[in-house]
């Protein structure tokens, strides 16, 4: 077999897409799916690229779905070879994007590149954004919304996440945690720490509901998602000098959570700690994802006997890791799973992806498309 996913991966990687810019990716991807017939439409918002790619028609519609851009790279003097040069060593193909998300982007047109020319059942299609690393408002979010506006009704969704942690087909992820940030301002007096009787120490009033916040009982996880975590990320006070006690604290905190809790009970959890503290400053939320969990529905089994037969491996499910987006798909109601490449290296200094992997990547997914289409 030509190494086909290899040379279009190469192609990709020298594409220097530093989100959200998708530096001609998405129109080397374009150029050759519709030389196959594919339909074509480029979905600009913003300085966002996103692309939606069909092939066939009528249901099922099943969709691949990824990202062409990926994170700046840090220092080059860091990289130990150009991380726009795609550079192989010792069976690894080291640049920026080579697991996120690039290797899955070649292996998916691969894929419906051979599923074009050997005929189908349904319609397959790809959607590609170029923001998914930066703000995600104009990428997928926008393109799914867009389309589904048309009248589109997407039955499945794999997103080529690199999710195998140890070994090539290890993991699929069948759904991801939710998000959420609380903040919160707690004002005192400020004054001078040699007469604190005529000041109001924030930091002080603030700790012993710190404290129980951070011991807050969550409960267990379940089936499907571990039990929920709350971490600060921030905490600012004082003026710098030794000799004022602050008038005011700020406090931000993070709380990953599985599909049994709801922001509601969260929220009144948090609220109810600083109240037990007289501290009745507002918090201000930000969800940034809802937690979803694929599991009845043909999606994920369809994934776990592609991967068996290309890697002789049975992928264990989680729910694992940050946000993706997958919870775009997931919040309009379409079943979505992820799978892709080993995710030791993302975002990080000299980024490789397994050369190995590249071509059953591409037979897995050419597969899964075929049970789901029932091709
Ligand atoms: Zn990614």
């Amino acid at each position: 077999m030509t190494p086909d996913v290899h040379e279009l991966l190469a192609e990709l990687l020298r594409r220097p897409s530093v989100t959200p810019h998708d530096s001609g990716c998405q129109d080397l991807i374009a150029g050759r799916l519709r030389v196959l017939g594919f339909a074509i439409q480029r979905l600009r918002f913003g300085e966002v690229d996103n692309l939606w790619a069909t092939h066939g028609e009528g249901g099922p519609l099943v969709c691949l779905a990824g990202h062409t851009d990926v994170v700046p790279t840090g220092p080059r003097e860091s990289w130990t070879s150009d991380p726009f040069v795609p550079t192989e060593r010792d069976g690894l193909l080291y640049a920026r994007g080579a697991s996120d998300m690039k290797a899955s982007d070649a292996a998916m047109v691969i894929a419906l590149e051979r599923l074009a020319a050997s005929g189908h059942r349904g319609t397959i299609a790809l959607l590609l954004t170029s923001d998914e690393e930066g703000s995600g408002v104009d990428g997928t979010r926008r393109a799914l919304n867009f389309l589904i506006e048309q009248g589109l009704e997407i039955d499945a969704a794999i997103v080529g996440e690199p999710t195998s942690e140890v070994q090539f087909g290890d993991v699929i992820k069948n759904g991801r945690r939710g998000s959420m940030t609380g903040f919160v301002e707690i004002l005192g007096i400020q004054g001078h720490t040699a007469y604190p009787s005529l000041a109001d120490n924030a930091v002080h009033k603030l700790a012993p509901a710190l404290a129980d916040l951070i011991r807050l009982d969550w409960g267990p996880g379940d089936a499907d998602f571990p039990s929920t975590t709350l971490q600060v990320s921030n905490v600012n006070a004082g003026t710098g000098a030794n000799n004022v006690v602050p008038g005011q604290v700020s406090l931000q905190f993070n709380i990953r959570f599985g599909a049994s809790q709801t922001v509601e009970r969260i929220q009144s959890k948090v609220v109810q700690v600083f109240r037990d503290h007289a501290i009745e400053d507002p918090i201000q939320w930000s969800v940034s994802a809802l937690p979803f969990v694929t599991s009845g529905g043909p999606l994920v089994g369809a994934l776990e006997t592609a991967i068996f037969e290309e890697t002789g491996i049975k992928p264990r499910k989680s729910t694992a890791g940050g946000t993706s987006d997958a919870r775009f798909f997931a919040a309009n109601g379409i079943p979505v799973a992820e799978f892709g490449p080993i995710n030791a290296t993302i975002h990080a200094i000299d980024e490789n992806v397994e050369i190995a992997c590249l071509e059953p990547l591409s037979r897995i997914y050419e597969h899964a498309l075929k049970i789901l289409t029932g091709s």
